[in-house]
């Protein structure tokens, strides 16, 4: 299987030098030229095997330069015992009446780690594979959870060194302090002023400076991302949409070939993204419902067919989904209009120019068929953080409960007897401000390098919820890097550190 830039069909790479790019010289996005069907038999054998295999089985799919037995290698370690405390590690949870699909039982605690435990053996063998001298560098910009991530999953990876930037007053204090007492002789981590947007912008334009990419270069290192506009990000996800549809109809809730939906909370539009390809494969998906917060330029696009990011930005509750730039819908808007490349060209023209567009009829009536799209504000996301705790005594952070919202609003307002997945995407206790405040537990604000922590305690005395061991450590956990940048520095700092 090939892979082909969404904004020029004719530059074609292998799955492995997708992988390696991470994003297409032309700014576009790799995809594969054509998307696998899984056949009922398929999927009936399938739901047989664990995670591991299942996970193994949908990326050999996608991924050709890759045996089967390599992925089910990789996949057995990412998802292993001593990486995700739970077996499955992405279970589906019912709490009061409603299911939760739980992605966050990974080594930092949010939905990333799903991907990010299986990107870096993708992109080693991948190196091995292309028959490159280089290393690998892997730059990041972060909302919060990515950085973490990619990092717990780069640390100490051979011919790899891994650098975040998170925007400095864009992340929750636990994210901020994961961050900064990150471990491993290959990590750097360097808070920039600013928003998420302008952080992704800094490292955007890293990308696209010949100049510094050649000094990069002349290092001996190979620069990539590890984004989820990376393939190798999204594939692993996609997996989980599969697998958690078998686990429904293993346990009874559903019969196979039923229709569920999936109710995702959104930024990046990654994480939905991967649930449109498992539905695309053939898997039993009725509805793709797109939750936003106050940050609602997606849900607002799926209404109206207009994506505009001019709009004031919000610091919500819901940092990782604080983005006005959605860069993986240019994916599913290549798909929907027939691949039309020239297309996804125009409309990524007029949103540099003029931050807005307005996609064809038919892109729009294609998307009616399957999407739906709201938003929660920031007082909803709260009290459905309060309700969820009060009637199902169910903890949830505010990414999660801004999935929950508008779960809520869709069920109530089209009636659909289909059953519906919220995806949950975060511990809670990786937002413990919030939630307490949501809950009615006043707690005083955090402040200080340490500020959050002393949350903790309070949270778990509180709800009785067990604190994770990895969030448990933080209290003592030395603080490795710290101070913030102004973002034209961003490149200057990239070789500072690879000379360093
Ligand atoms: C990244 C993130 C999201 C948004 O996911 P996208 O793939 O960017 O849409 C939602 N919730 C949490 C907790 C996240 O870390």
């Amino acid at each position: 299987m090939l892979y082909v830039s969404t904004r020029n069909k004719n530059l074609r790479v292998s799955s492995a030098e997708a992988i390696l790019q991470g994003l297409a010289p032309d700014g576009g996005l790799f995809v594969p030229e054509s998307v696998p069907m899984l056949t009922e038999s398929e999927m009936l054998s399938l739901c047989k095997e664990d995670y591991a295999a299942r996970a193994a089985h949908i990326m050999s799919l996608f991924l050709s330069d890759f045996t089967k037995g390599e992925l089910e290698n990789y996949c057995r370690m990412a998802y292993s015992k001593d990486r995700f405390e739970t077996d499955p590690p992405a279970p589906v949870v019912k709490a009061g009446g409603e299911y939760y699909l739980e992605l966050w039982h990974g080594p930092t605690c949010a939905f990333k780690d799903m991907a990010l435990q299986m990107l870096p053996y993708l992109l080693s063998a991948s190196l091995e594979k292309s028959g490159s001298d280089k290393k690998a560098l892997i730059l990041t910009a972060t909302s919060g959870d990515t950085g973490k991530a990619a990092l717990e999953g780069f640390r100490d990876v051979g011919r790899t060194r891994i650098i975040v930037f998170y925007p400095a007053d864009g992340v929750s204090d636990i994210q901020a302090l994961q961050m900064k007492t990150q471990k491993g002789a290959n990590v750097f981590v360097q808070a920039v002023l600013g928003n998420f947007d302008d952080t992704q912008t800094g490292v955007k334009k890293i990308f696209s400076d010949d100049e510094l990419v050649s000094d990069i270069s002349g290092e001996g290192w190979k620069i990539t991302s590890a984004n989820s506009i990376n393939w190798g990000r999204l594939l692993p996800q996609i997996a989980y949409y599969v697998s958690s549809y078998c686990e429904m109809a293993e346990t009874g809730e559903i019969k196979i070939g039923e229709e569920i939906n999936f109710c995702v909370p959104t930024g990046n539009f990654g994480n939905i993204l991967a649930a449109y390809y498992a539905r695309r494969m053939g898997v039993p998906i009725k509805k793709l419902i797109c939750a936003s917060n106050e940050n609602n330029v997606l849900s607002d696009f799926i209404r109206t067919g207009v994506y505009d990011r001019n709009r004031k930005f919000y610091c919500t509750i819901s940092p990782s989904m604080d983005i006005l730039i959605s860069s993986n819908l240019e994916r599913l808007l290549f798909d929907l209009s027939g691949r039309d490349d020239a297309l996804i060209r125009a409309y990524m023209e007029d949103l540099s120019q003029h931050g807005r567009y307005t996609v064809a009829g038919h892109i729009k009536k294609a998307m009616d068929g399957f999407i739906w799209g709201d938003f929660s504000t920031e007082r909803e996301t709260k009290d459905a953080i309060k309700k969820t705790w009060d009637e199902n005594s169910y903890l949830i952070d505010p990414h999660t409960a801004v999935a929950a919202d508008v779960c809520r609003k869709y069920l109530k307002e089209t009636g659909d007897p289909a059953k519906t997945v919220i995806v949950s995407t975060a511990n809670p206790y990786k937002f413990c401000e919030a939630v307490l405040d949501a809950i009615g537990v006043s707690a005083g604000s955090a402040s200080g390098p340490r500020g959050g922590v002393g949350l903790i305690d309070i949270m778990r005395d509180v709800t009785g919820m067990a604190v994770p061991e990895q969030i448990a450590s933080l209290k003592n956990a030395e603080i490795r890097f710290d101070g913030s940048i102004p973002k034209e520095e961003m490149g200057k700092r990239v070789l500072e550190f690879l000379k360093g």
